[in-house]
């Protein structure tokens, strides 16, 4: 805490007695100084040493001031690079070193394993569609006969409101408009492209301006939540699964004899794993995924490029298929329905995400609006891929506890 001085002490005892709230510091204190102000207050507290939460390279203006309050540091995540890995798709065609950030001991070790499978595969092939960003707000009528006049008024007004919502932003732009209603209560799902940018904030703003300035002044029908859970914003849901939300990807690589030997597995020992884990093991459990471990790899990319991490809630639902094919090969592949990611925006500012963007090579360009964030999700499938491709494999090869016993095991000092 000797970032601080003296004149801070009364500010620290007053945060540490509770007779200050965490928020309420003096404006002539710069990000810096606030957060070694609270740093000071909890250690004093908790007893707890906070010099490490202090140690940190953000811009602390800039991350105070657009991605948390209260801040008092930063909590640092190892990042490791897996790679070469061979993706073919239509925006990123070539040979890629991923970063991925994770406390999670041979997980990257995992990865990069499928990552040398899939290149000496000669790559895996990628596919995505921008399906765009969702909100639904949530309004409720007086009755039947007010909810039929309201969906017709929806219908007939589609674009008068994508006037509204799209002079919001240089980038949105409304897709359509879809509707659901139970009884009083009706939904209406806004569905957007965002550009380069994941679109929540935008998608949001939007909303609010087309519920406020225009559905709820015509209709006189009340709004009760901007977000009415039929979005489906950070939770799985089926409807997200079958109409999609942000990008929707898929992946698949062709895999011979000769490379699954040297993932010490084979072809018929991996479709059997595959039918009775990934399917039958999902369908008993009742699971809205049908993969192996989609989430790990998500988590780890999401954290290292800055992605809203909430967002593996729902981008984790997704199937894998294993299935013979030709002389004891395989064709695997992934399929993600709901995969919100950025470009620009949100996390993706933070300086050390943008360097983990940068060695994919992705960064907006001005004159291609959305390729950015196309390349970067087909990026994402292929590591996705990869992931699910080791897992199964040490499955087959019985080696998943082994090489969590080697590389990821920590002694508690
Ligand atoms: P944002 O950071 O709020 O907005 C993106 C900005 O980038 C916009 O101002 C946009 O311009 C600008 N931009 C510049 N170049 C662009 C390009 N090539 N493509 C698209 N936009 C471009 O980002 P967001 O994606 O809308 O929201 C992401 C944030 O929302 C994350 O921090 C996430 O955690 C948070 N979030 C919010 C909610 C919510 O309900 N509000 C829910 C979940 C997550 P314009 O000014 O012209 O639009």
């Amino acid at each position: 805490m000797n970032d601080l001085d003296a004149t801070h002490d009364d500010l620290v005892r007053e945060l540490a007695e509770g007779k200050r709230r965490f928020h309420a510091l003096p404006d002539s204190l710069n990000a810096t100084e606030r957060a070694a102000v609270r740093r000071a207050a909890l250690a004093q507290r908790f007893g707890a040493d906070l010099t490490k939460t202090g140690e940190y390279t953000l811009d602390a203006e800039a991350a105070a001031d657009r991605h948390c309050e209260n801040m008092i540091g930063a909590t640092q995540i190892p990042v490791g690079v897996v790679g070469p890995l061979s993706v073919r798709g239509d925006y990123a065609d070539g040979d890629f070193y991923v970063p991925l950030a994770t406390t999670e001991g041979a997980l990257v070790a995992s990865i990069n394993r499928g990552a040398n499978a899939i290149t000496a595969a000669g790559g895996a092939s990628v596919h995505v569609e921008d399906v765009g960003m969702t909100r639904a707000p949530v309004f409720k009528t007086s009755g039947l006969a007010e909810t039929r006049e309201f969906l017709a008024w929806v219908v007939a007004n589609e674009d008068a409101m994508r006037e509204v919502a799209e002079a919001t932003s240089r980038y949105l732009r409304l897709l359509d408009v879809k509707t659901y209603a139970i009884g009083t209560t009706v939904f209406v799902r806004f569905r957007f492209s965002s550009g380069d940018a994941m679109g929540m904030n935008m998608a949001t703003i939007a909303c609010d301006r087309v519920v406020h300035e225009l559905v709820e002044v015509q209709t006189g029908v009340q709004c009760i939540a901007l977000s009415g859970n039929y979005c489906v914003d950070k939770k799985p849901a089926a409807v997200n699964f079958q109409h999609g939300r942000g990008k929707r990807v898929q992946a698949e690589v062709v895999l011979d004899a000769s490379v699954l030997r040297k993932l010490k597995t084979n072809a018929a020992d991996l479709v059997e794993v595959q039918y009775r884990k990934n399917l039958l093991g999902s369908i008993a459990a009742g699971a809205t995924g049908y993969n192996a471990h989609f989430a790990n790899v998500l988590a780890a990319f999401f954290l290292a490029t800055g992605q809203d991490p909430a967002h593996v809630a729902e981008a984790s639902m997704g199937v894998t298929t294993i299935e013979a094919h030709g002389d004891d090969g395989v064709i695997v592949s992934v399929f993600l329905p709901d995969t919100p990611i950025a470009a620009v925006g949100g996390g993706t500012t933070l300086d050390t995400q943008r360097e983990a963007l940068a060695i994919l090579g992705v960064k907006a360009d001005p004159e291609r609006p959305g390729v950015a964030a196309l390349r970067l999700a087909e990026i994402l499938g292929a590591t996705v891929l990869a992931g699910e491709l080791s897992l199964m494999a040490a499955f087959t090869s019985k080696d998943l506890a082994g090489a969590h016993e080697r590389l990821g095991r920590s002694a508690q000092s």
